[in-house]
């Protein structure tokens, strides 16, 4: 017998995927949460306990889902989604390769609990380790709820590779900002150890970044809008007198997703050239819209990275949008910095 090959089998095969797409308790709740907002959720609960170590719970009050959808969900590749080569290149949802609840499943325990608004039951499901342990109907609101619980449980070697509960927790907060400032329609709370640390009620969107950044912002923003055929450009950017020392409140959302990009935040910060106090960094927030078809957010498996077709374009736009915003507000440089 010199044949050696072998297909791994599924729960190996998901718990090494689940590397890709799990790194720590914030990927959980980057995945959850984003769950919710496609489900079409007004009111998305996240809870965390032990920094998301013991506990990361999302509740919605989304569309929901059939018995048959919630077993169905924890499969790989299984997505609602996308169905065919032509959808990947006009996604508009915030998902859409359908291995998140899959990996978490591999790598924790989870509960899920649904319930589709047209029907009278909903369905629990209990997982661990890529393992159905319990389906049954149950009373359930309208809506989902996932709990994932001792995440990497069955990982000794990950879980140990966590950080302090204070690291954790600063992740899990990155990305619940993310999402809550990318849908200031949707009200969003936050619980931590039973505590609730946010309750950001549905609003615009000036009104969430001061709720959920702090009032210094309030009074310090200016509107940033530019709309071309093949871009708009919207949101707020902070005027220099915000700015701050430490780096952080900067955000980008292309069609809706957070992404990272040193090239746009090069474009704004050009934007601001000679207004800003030394080695302090503006506040923006920042949504692009354009269509899919001129972007490829397939670069990355957490989808924070991405490809414009026309990146220099994007580049000059985004910047004209941000020097007009500061201009509207009657800044010049002799007047802000010393030089
Ligand atoms: P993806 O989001 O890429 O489709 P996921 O593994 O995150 O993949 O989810 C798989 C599927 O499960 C989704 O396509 C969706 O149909 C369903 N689903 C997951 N979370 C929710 C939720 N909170 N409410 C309703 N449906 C959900
Ligand atoms: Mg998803």
């Amino acid at each position: 017998m010199s044949d050696i090959i072998q297909l791994l089998p599924e729960y190996l095969a998901n718990q090494i995927a689940a590397g890709e797409v799990v790194q720590r308790p914030a990927s959980v709740v980057k995945e959850l949460l984003e769950n919710a907002v496609d489900a079409g959720a007004t009111q998305i609960k996240l809870i965390v306990k032990e920094a998301g170590k013991q506990l990361v719970q999302v509740v919605d009050n989304g569309s929901g889902m059939s018995a048959t959808d919630a077993r169905m969900s924890l499969e790989r590749h299984a997505t609602s989604k996308i169905r065919t080569t032509e959808d990947l290149f006009k996604i508009r949802t915030l998902g859409f390769r359908g291995e998140a609840l899959a990996s978490i499943a591999a790598v924790a325990q989870v509960e899920i609990k649904t319930k589709l608004r047209q029907q009278d039951t909903g369905t629990q499901i209990l997982v661990e380790g890529s393992q159905v342990v319990k389906q049954q109907p149950t009373a359930a609101p309208d809506g989902t709820s996932i709990s994932v619980k001792n995440l990497f449980y069955n990982v000794p070697a990950r879980r140990n590779f966590l950080k302090s509960n204070a690291v954790e927790m600063r992740h899990i907060l990155d990305e619940f900002q993310h999402v809550a400032l990318s849908k200031s329609s949707i009200s969003f709370s936050l619980y931590q150890n039973d505590l609730e640390v946010f309750n950001l009620p549905a609003g615009k969107l000036s009104q969430r970044v001061v709720q959920l950044l702090g009032n210094s912002y309030k009074e310090q923003l200016a509107l940033v809008e530019e709309v071309t055929p093949f871009i708009s450009v919207k949101g707020y950017i902070g005027k220099p007198a915000s700015a701050k020392k430490s780096r952080g409140d900067q955000f980008f959302f292309v069609n809706g997703r957070f992404i990272r990009s040193a090239y746009l935040n090069h474009a704004v910060l050009a934007a601001y050239e000679g207004l800003l106090p030394k080695e302090t960094h503006p506040f923006y927030v920042l949504f692009l819209e354009l269509d899919p078809k001129a972007i490829d957010i397939n670069v990355h498996p957490t989808k924070t990275e991405i490809k414009f077709e026309d990146e220099k374009t994007v580049y000059a736009i985004m910047r004209a949008a941000v020097k007009q915003a500061l201009g509207l507000h009657n800044m010049a440089p002799s007047l802000d910095f010393e030089s």
